[in-house]
C-alpha cells in the first residue's frame, strides 16, 4: 500500500515534469529507437545524444537499414561520438536479429542480453519501455535514489542485490518503463549527486540517507580510475595531393581511419620515430618535420601527440586496410576527433607555408 502511493506520487511528478528533459525517444514506442537512444547514451549526455539520434533515425528510418548498412558508413554517423564499439556492436546485433528471430528484437530478457553490447541496464531499459516488462534497469540515477532512500552507502554486490529486489518489487504496475524512466529523472532532477532537492522531496518520510542527515554521502564515491599517459606520433604521409590512412584493426578506434601513426614508451629522437614509421608502414620517407602537438583526453588516457608531416613516397600498395586518399575526400571516411585535430594542425600547417 505504502509502495503504491509513492508510485502515483512519482508517477504524477514525472508527468508533470517529463517535457522538462526533451528527449526525442520519448515519444516513441519503437523497440528500435528506444534501443539506439539507450546505446547512444551509454556514457554520455543527452544534450550530446539529441543531434546524433535525430540524423541517424533520419537517415536509417528501421533495424532492418542498419543490418543491411555498411559499418563506414554507420561509423561516420556515429564519428565525434566517442565509444565506437557501442556502433560496432549495435551494427552486429542487428544482423544477428535478422538471422535469428526474423527480423523481430527479442523480447525475452537472456534473449536480449545475449545480443552485442547489450547490458543487464539495455536489457532492463528497453524490454521495460518498450515491451512493458517489469525488469529494472539500474542506471547511475536509480542506483544513487535507491542506496540514499534504503540506506546503502557501500557500493557492493549485495547492496546493488538489494536495490534490485525493491525495484522489481516496485515495478509491479502496469506501467514499469515509466517507473525506470520516473526514478532516473528524478535522480538526474532531484536527487543529484551534488546539491539534491531534499526539500519537499515525495520521498522524504522514507528516506534513510535524509534521516542520518547525509544524503550526499550515499553510495559512497567510486574510486577514481587512474589516467594513463600515452605517448603517440601522429604521421601525414604525403604524396603530391595523396595522404595515406590506416584502417584500424584492433583497440578502441576499430574498422574507422587513422593517420598512420605509432606509440612509444618515452619521447624519443626524430630519427628512431622516422626509423620506426618505416618500418611499420614500409614507405621511403623523402623528409619528416614536427609541425606541432596537442593532448587529447579520453575518459582513461590522456595521449600527448606529435604530429608530423612526412613527404613520402607512393610504393605501399593500396589495400582494404590502406588508402591513398585526396584531403578534400577525408571527410567521406569515418575518422575519430583526435585524427580530425591531427589534420587540422597540417591543414594549418600547409596553408602558412604556401
Ligand atoms: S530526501 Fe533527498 S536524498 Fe532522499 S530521495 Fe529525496 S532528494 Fe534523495
Amino acid at each position: 500500500m505504502y509502495n503504491t502511493i509513492k508510485k502515483q506520487e512519482l508517477l504524477r511528478w514525472y508527468n508533470l515534469n517529463i517535457n522538462k528533459r526533451y528527449m526525442p525517444w520519448r515519444s516513441t514506442n519503437d523497440p528500435y529507437k528506444i534501443w539506439l537512444s539507450e546505446i547512444m547514451l551509454q556514457q554520455t549526455q543527452v544534450k550530446t545524444v539529441i543531434p546524433y539520434y535525430n540524423k541517424w533515425i533520419k537517415k536509417y528510418p528501421t533495424l532492418e537499414s542498419v543490418a543491411k548498412s555498411n559499418i563506414d558508413d554507420l561509423l561516420k554517423i556515429w564519428e565525434g561520438l566517442g565509444y565506437y564499439s557501442r556502433c560496432r556492436n549495435f551494427h552486429k546485433s542487428s544482423i544477428k536479429i535478422f538471422q535469428d528471430y526474423n527480423g523481430k528484437i527479442p523480447e525475452d530478457f537472456d534473449q536480449f542480453k545475449e545480443l552485442p553490447g547489450v547490458g543487464e541496464y539495455t536489457a532492463g531499459a528497453v524490454l521495460s519501455i518498450a515491451f512493458g516488462k517489469k525488469i529494472p534497469a539500474i542506471d547511475t540515477n536509480i542506483l544513487r535514489v535507491m542506496s540514499r532512500i534504503l540506506g546503502l552507502k557501500e557500493r557492493s554486490k549485495s547492496n546493488l542485490s538489494k536495490i534490485k529486489i525493491n525495484m522489481i518489487d516496485y515495478l509491479n504496475t502496469e506501467r514499469p518503463g515509466d517507473i525506470n524512466q520516473a526514478l532516473m529523472d528524478f535522480g538526474a532532477m532531484i536527487c543529484k549527486n551534488k546539491d539534491p532537492v531534499c526539500k519537499n522531496c515525495i520521498f522524504q518520510d522514507i528516506c534513510k540517507a535524509w534521516e542520518v542527515g547525509d544524503p550526499e554521502g550515499y553510495p559512497a564515491k567510486n574510486k577514481k580510475v587512474a589516467v594513463k599517459k600515452i605517448l603517440m606520433s601522429s604521421g601525414i604521409l604525403v604524396d603530391d595531393e595523396l595522404i595515406l590512412i590506416v584502417k584500424k584493426k584492433n583497440g578502441i578506434y576499430r574498422e574507422m581511419w587513422q593517420f598512420p601513426s605509432i606509440t612509444i614508451k618515452s619521447s624519443i629522437k626524430k630519427n628512431l620515430i622516422k626509423k620506426k614509421f618505416k618500418e611499420e608502414f614500409g614507405i621511403k620517407i623523402k623528409s619528416m618535420k614536427l609541425i606541432g602537438s596537442f593532448n587529447h583526453l579520453l575518459s582513461h588516457r590522456n595521449i600527448n601527440v606529435k604530429v608530423f608531416s612526412i613527404e613520402a613516397r607512393k610504393t605501399l600498395i593500396e589495400s582494404k586496410d590502406f588508402k591513398w586518399i585526396k584531403a578534400k575526400n577525408l571527410n567521406s571516411l569515418p575518422l575519430p576527433n583526435l585524427d580530425k585535430r591531427v589534420f587540422k594542425l597540417f591543414h594549418n600547417y600547409r596553408n602558412d607555408s604556401k
